[in-house]
């Protein structure tokens, strides 16, 4: 079976090797903002504004090692200044085999992809996150309840907010989990689901873009101070896993009528 010269198979298979695609300075892939803002000396001598994680950095016996090539063009004194910080704070925590190991869906886009990678390591923004860093805050409260201390499990799964929306997005995908308590757990019981690979896939970047959308609503309150909605949480993952389903997966034959009603319809 084809899609637009792609078999099927080319198109379902885990990519390995993700440091392949994550752009090392313009991707949220590493610590609290985008590198080429954390470093902007180093990026601005960078010829290659597009780099991959691959390209700039890899892990030889256990040890993350730059680029050579890239070392060298740090010319400027606040560019080597820079390059003495990059190491040490890749040295402390940048692990490459968390990042090969990182289950991809290739339909979904790669800051969604990322956001959900952060939240297995515990590397999102939360506010006890941000406390724990140091950071001073005077409410740690989660923005969404207002009930419990923000952490990842909590915004991400146990919030009622977040209870809300994913018993929706279960009930549109016809599927009845029992009560889950992490991500970790989402991600072990659909691994565990009688379902074709074809399925998981679809089921696995469900859970990113719902994870995705939860964050969002979550810094528009943050930011912006909107009032949450569960109900507009549920139409943005609907939506916007049509929108990518469609347009990045060359399944341009799915319909909005259907996938709205019940989106595994295309198994
Ligand atoms: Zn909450």
């Amino acid at each position: 079976m084809r899609f637009n010269d792609k078999s099927l198979n080319e198109f379902l298979t885990c990519k390995v090797g993700n440091g392949k695609r994550i752009r090392f300075w313009k991707d949220l892939w590493f610590g609290e903002k985008q590198l080429m803002y954390r470093w902007p000396a180093l990026f601005a001598g960078d010829r290659d504004k597009n780099a991959t994680v691959a390209d700039k950095i890899k892990q030889v016996e256990g040890r993350v090692i730059l680029d050579e090539r890239w070392v060298i063009r740090a010319d400027t004194v606040a560019a080597v200044s820079e390059i003495a910080v990059v190491k040490k704070s890749f040295r402390k925590e940048v692990n490459m085999q968390q990042i090969q190991q990182m289950k991809w869906v290739s339909w979904v886009p790669i800051k969604v992809n990322i956001l959900l990678w952060r939240i297995e390591m515990d590397r999102v923004a939360t506010r006890l996150a941000l406390v724990k860093r140091n950071i001073q805050i005077q409410d740690t409260s989660c923005p969404l309840c207002n009930v419990d201390a923000e952490t990842s499990s909590h915004l991400f799964v146990n919030c009622g907010f977040s209870y809300g929306v994913w018993s929706d997005i279960w009930a549109w995908c016809k599927l009845y989990p029992v009560g889950f308590n992490s991500i970790k757990e989402i991600l072990t019981w659909m691994e565990s689901i009688q379902m074709s690979v074809w399925g998981k896939k679809l089921i696995r970047g469900m859970v990113m873009i719902t994870c995705w959308s939860l964050w969002k609503e979550r810094n528009n309150k943050v930011f912006h101070d909107s009032t949450p909605k569960v109900i507009e949480v549920v139409a943005n993952v609907k939506s916007l896993s049509f929108l990518w389903f469609k347009y990045r997966s060359s399944r341009s034959d799915i319909e909005w009528n259907e996938w709205v009603k019940y989106p595994l319809y295309i198994l």
